[in-house]
């Protein structure tokens, strides 16, 4: 049976707001069945709707990880979301209706609990990723070896669906550490499981971004390539929208993806946007690489909280290059925003309390604020 509900609405608030161009929401059927003969029945119902499928997403609980459990959570997919640390989760819990997100302790390194996040599942999503070695993680551990874990893990319950998130830039024979394991981490997951559909997005913006937020923020940048590295950032919701389209479309599976915005920038260009719209300067200091890598390998070493990492100065070297053999937003079809429509609304945290955009308070409104004094208790 057809589910024309959604359609039905879809068309009638398009046809209101008179956008003929606007790409019509994908005709999803009410009952399909996976690959592995599972069914999957869907109904329609807001934070009480039954999405149907049951869905790991590892690495939840960093950046990207909130903009896929969401969308899965309220159209009513069980979300099983395996995680380290109990703070790091908390703000998931709300995403979805009472039972519908799931939390399970695990460990990369600890395989049957990766195989209890996923048996019960039927897609299975991989976003664990770090942009530096830590005390006990090397990046080969995080993005080759635990890609493998799970990858095992995936194949020996058959899982219908594996969607590895790994990076632009992915490539063996990178001189950047981050890139080579995320190459290999792809092969590795093809090799293990040959659906994984692979997911390359680039440098990512929004709330939460480790891109517009440290280029805004107070402490001054280090840099070496004195920001001219290039790429094309992509908004982190268009990045959850596609990972959401992708289990809803069978066609994916196998593919890789290349997800990246419409205009390309260099950092410097992004750094000026930002000093635009926070109405700030801020200084951004170049080093010669032959300095800037060895402290910041240094420092990243002995200090333990995030900082500049050697492998991150050797990015800076690296412009993103698209694959003209990957699939894109288009082929989801999907619209991905550009960086600098949406710098105001990330940003205006960041601008002085001088540019506040009330009015200021009479004189009289401020007596009428403090009436009364309140005395509780
Ligand atoms: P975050 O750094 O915000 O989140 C990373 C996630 O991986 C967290 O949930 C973290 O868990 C988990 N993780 C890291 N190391 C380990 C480990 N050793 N064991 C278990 N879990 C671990 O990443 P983003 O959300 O920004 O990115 C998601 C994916 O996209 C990553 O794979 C990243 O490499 C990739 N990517 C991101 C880009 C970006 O600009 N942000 C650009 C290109 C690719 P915990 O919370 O417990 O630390």
């Amino acid at each position: 049976q057809k589910s024309c509900g959604p359609t039905t609405i879809n068309s009638l608030r398009t046809a209101r707001r008179g956008l003929t161009n606007v790409p019509r929401r994908q005709n999803l059927q009410d009952i399909t069945i996976t690959r592995t003969g599972k069914p999957i029945i869907r109904t329609q119902g807001g934070r009480s709707a039954l999405g149907g499928h049951t869905v790991t997403v590892f690495g939840a609980t960093g950046f990207l990880g909130r903009y896929i459990v969401n969308r899965l959570a309220r159209q009513g997919c069980t979300v099983i979301v395996p995680y380290r640390e109990e703070m790091a989760k908390r703000h998931l819990k709300l995403t979805g209706d009472l039972g519908r997100v799931i939390f399970m302790e695990y460990d990369l390194r600890n395989t049957p609990s990766l195989e209890e996040s996923v048996r019960h599942s039927d897609t299975v999503y991989n976003l664990i990723g770090r942009e530096y070695p830590t005390k006990n993680f090397d990046l080969e551990d995080v993005h080759v070896e635990g890609v493998e874990r799970i990858a095992e893990a995936v194949a020996k319950y058959d899982v219908d669906r594996f969607i590895h998130v790994s990076s632009y830039n992915a490539d063996v024979n990178s001189p950047s550490e981050f890139f080579k394991t995320k190459g290999r981490g792809e092969a590795v997951a093809r090799s293990i499981f040959p659906e994984t559909t692979i997911v390359r997005p680039a440098p990512l913006f929004g709330f939460e971004d480790r891109l517009l937020n440290k280029l805004a923020g107070v402490t001054n940048v280090f840099t070496s390539n004195s920001m001219q590295e290039r790429y094309w950032p992509v908004h982190a919701p268009d990045v959850g929208e596609a990972l959401e389209k992708m289990i809803q479309d069978d066609t994916t599976a196998s593919q890789t993806y290349e997800l990246y915005g419409p205009k390309n920038y260099s950092t410097a260009e992004i750094a000026e946007l930002v000093d635009r719209e926070i109405i700030k300067h801020r200084r951004h200091i170049n080093l010669p690489k032959a300095i800037l890598k060895p402290t910041a390998g240094l420092l990243n070493k002995v200090l333990w909280w995030p900082v500049l990492s050697a492998d991150e100065v050797e990015r800076e070297f690296i412009d993103q290059k698209i694959d003209p053999t990957a699939k894109t937003f288009k082929d989801l079809g999907i619209e991905p925003a550009e960086l600098s429509s949406l710098t105001f609304h990330y940003l205006q945290g960041y601008r002085s309390a001088a540019y506040y955009d009330l009015p200021p308070a009479t004189e009289r409104e401020k007596r009428e604020e403090k009436k009364y004094l309140h005395v509780l208790d």
